[in-house]
C-alpha cells in the first residue's frame, strides 16, 4: 500500500481589507522567521529539520509570542527544505547567492494551524485568533473530494495582494495498492523522444524536449533582456511577463501527456513499467555538446528526470509498479545475440556485429530494458520467468530494421491513450 498525495490550489473569496491585513502581518512575521532560520542553517551547514528545530525553536517562539506556537515549527520545516535545495544547487555550482533568497512565501500550516470548516470553508489560526475563510472551489477540487481522496493535515497559504485573496494549497491523499505485474512495459527516455515497447511493438513518441527547453530558455532570456533595458533589472512588469511565460510553458508540458499514455497502457495490461536507473549525472554525456552548465542541467532535468518523474507520479496514482534496471549499454548490445551493435557516424540505426541485422537505437534500448527486467537485473526487479530465448519474439530478419512506429508530437499530444494509434495505420514504420 502506498500513499499518494496531490496538491490542489483553491482561492479564497476576496477578503475584507481588515481581514487581509491580518494575513499580511502574519506573512511578515513568518517570512522573518524563515529568513533567520535559513541564514542560520546555511551558515552552520544544517540540513536536518530536527536539529534546526532543536536549536532554534525556542528563540523563534520568543520572537513573536503572539503567534500560535506551531508557526515556529512549520517555519523550521519550510526553512530546512529551502536550505536543502539551496545547498544541493550550491554543490552543483548553480547557486549564485551566499544565502537562499526567501522571495516567495507560502505560509506552511499544520493540523494545529488550520482546519476544514465544512467543504467550502476553512479556519486558520493567526496572531489575532481563528479566522474563517470562504473558498471558491473548482472542478478539480470537487473531483478529488468525490473520488474518495482525503484531505491531509498539511496546507499552505499564499497571499494574492492584488485581489486580496488567499491561495490555499490543499493536499489530498489516497492509499493505493500496487498490483502484481503480469508483464513488463519498458520505457526508454532520451532528450528527444520516449520509446515504449508494448507486447513486442515499439512506439516512439517524439518529444523534442531538448529543443523545447532550449526554446524556452532563449525566449525567457529575450524577454528578460528586453525588460531589463526598458524598466531596470527588478521591475514588476518584467516579473509579470516572466510569470505569464512560465504559465504558458507549464500548460504545454508534454511530460504529463506522455506519462499519462504510458501509465494507462501499463495499467490496462497490468504490467510493471521498466525505467532506467538514472545515476547522478548519467546522461550528461548525451547532451555534453551543450556548453552552458545551467542549460545542460535544465535539459537533463526536463527531459530525463522530468519524464521519469511524471511517469512515476502517474504510476503511483494508479498502483502501477515501477522497476528500475541498470542503464549500462542498453543501446549498444544486440538483444538477440548479446554482441555489440555498431553505429556509424551518430546514426540512430546500427548493425549487429555478429549477424549484421540492423537496429534502431531506441528499439534496442527498450528490448534490453525488457530483458534486464525479466532477468531481475536491476536490484528491485522481480523475475517474471521468461529467458533470454524469449527474444524469438523480436521481429528480426537479416535485413529488416527494427523500426519503431514513430509518432510525431503534433499527433500524439492530443491523444488520451495509445489506442488512438490503431486509427492511424499509416504511422507504422515511418519517420526515422
Ligand atoms: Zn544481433
Amino acid at each position: 500500500m502506498a500513499r499518494v498525495a496531490r496538491t490542489v490550489v483553491v482561492r479564497s473569496t476576496p477578503l475584507p481589507k481588515k481581514v487581509f491585513r491580518v494575513f499580511t502581518e502574519l506573512e511578515g512575521m513568518y517570512r522573518n522567521i524563515v529568513e533567520q532560520l535559513a541564514m542560520y542553517a546555511v551558515r552552520s551547514n544544517l540540513k536536518s529539520f530536527t536539529k534546526l528545530k532543536a536549536l532554534k525553536y525556542r528563540e523563534m517562539r520568543n520572537l513573536y509570542p503572539q503567534l500560535p506556537s506551531h508557526y515556529a515549527y512549520t517555519a523550521c520545516q519550510d526553512a530546512s527544505m529551502r536550505v536543502k535545495s539551496f545547498l544541493k544547487l550550491k554543490k552543483l555550482g548553480l547557486a549564485e547567492k551566499e544565502y537562499p533568497e526567501v522571495k516567495n512565501i507560502s505560509i506552511w500550516l499544520d493540523d494545529h494551524l488550520w482546519k476544514p470548516n465544512g467543504l467550502t470553508s476553512i479556519k486558520i489560526a493567526t496572531h489575532k485568533g481563528w479566522v474563517e475563510i470562504e473558498l471558491e472551489p473548482h472542478k478539480q477540487y470537487w473531483k478529488y473530494i468525490n473520488r474518495g481522496w482525503k484531505l491531509s493535515s498539511e496546507a499552505k497559504v499564499k497571499l494574492d495582494k492584488k485581489s486580496r485573496q488567499l491561495l490555499v494549497y490543499l493536499t489530498f491523499v489516497k492509499d493505493v495498492e500496487e498490483y502484481e505485474p503480469r508483464g513488463f512495459l519498458p520505457v526508454d527516455v532520451n532528450e528527444n523522444n520516449v520509446t515504449v515497447l508494448v507486447d513486442g511493438v515499439a512506439y516512439l513518441f517524439e518529444t523534442n524536449l531538448e529543443k523545447v527547453v532550449l526554446g524556452y530558455y532563449y525566449r525567457r532570456k529575450r524577454v528578460q533582456e528586453k525588460y531589463d533595458k526598458l524598466y531596470g533589472v527588478d521591475s514588476r512588469i518584467k516579473r509579470k511577463a516572466m510569470r505569464k511565460l512560465k504559465e504558458r510553458e507549464k500548460k504545454s508540458d508534454l511530460r504529463w501527456k506522455v506519462a499519462n499514455i504510458v501509465v494507462k497502457v501499463a495499467c490496462k495490461k497490468q504490467y510493471a513499467i521498466v525505467l532506467e536507473k538514472l545515476g547522478k549525472k548519467p546522461a550528461s554525456s548525451m547532451i555534453k555538446r551543450i556548453k552552458d552548465k545551467q542549460l545542460r542541467h535544465r535539459i537533463f532535468q526536463a527531459s530525463f528526470r522530468g519524464v521519469q518523474r511524471a511517469i512515476e507520479e502517474k504510476a503511483r496514482e494508479r498502483g502501477v509498479p515501477v522497476i528500475y534496471v541498470n542503464p549500462r549499454n542498453t543501446s549498444k548490445l544486440c538483444p538477440v545475440h548479446n554482441t555489440e551493435i555498431i553505429y556509424s557516424n551518430s546514426s540512430r540505426i546500427g548493425r549487429c556485429s555478429k549477424s549484421g541485422e540492423s537496429w534502431h537505437r531506441d528499439v534496442v534500448a527498450v528490448w534490453n530494458l525488457l530483458l534486464r527486467a525479466r532477468l531481475g537485473d536491476g536490484g528491485s526487479a522481480p523475475s517474471l520467468g521468461g529467458s533470454i530465448l524469449d527474444v524469438t519474439r523480436v521481429p528480426f530478419g537479416s535485413n529488416a530494421t527494427h523500426e519503431p512506429a514513430g509518432i510525431p508530437k503534433s499527433l500524439w499530444a492530443r491523444w488520451k491513450s495509445l489506442e488512438a494509434t490503431s486509427s492511424v495505420p499509416k504511422l507504422c514504420k515511418t519517420t526515422l
